[in-house]
């Protein structure tokens, strides 16, 4: 169980929001909503976009953008919008 995961419609959209916004991710929340390709982006300590903790970091674009991520939350905000 992750405690972090959104559970509501509104913590979903927002997240959404923060991921494909975010330009620098810490390693957590890169391995949460996305795949680590070969990093060459530079690695240093500062704020990340998504959980707002002061991390080691580095740029969305080592985790794909956060594409797997964000592919999930759509396919999930569509699944609880849609309207039976
Ligand atoms: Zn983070």
């Amino acid at each position: 169980m992750d405690f972090q995961s959104p559970t509501t419609l509104k913590e979903k959209k927002a997240l959404l929001k923060k991921l494909e916004t975010a330009y620098n991710t810490c390693f957590d929340c890169g391995d949460k909503y996305g795949v680590y390709s070969v990093g060459c982006s530079s690695v240093y300590e500062s704020t990340c976009d998504v959980c707002g903790e002061t991390k080691r970091i580095t740029e969305t674009r080592d985790f794909a953008y956060f594409v797997t991520g964000i592919r999930k939350l759509k396919l999930e905000i569509q699944n609880e919008t849609k309207i039976p």
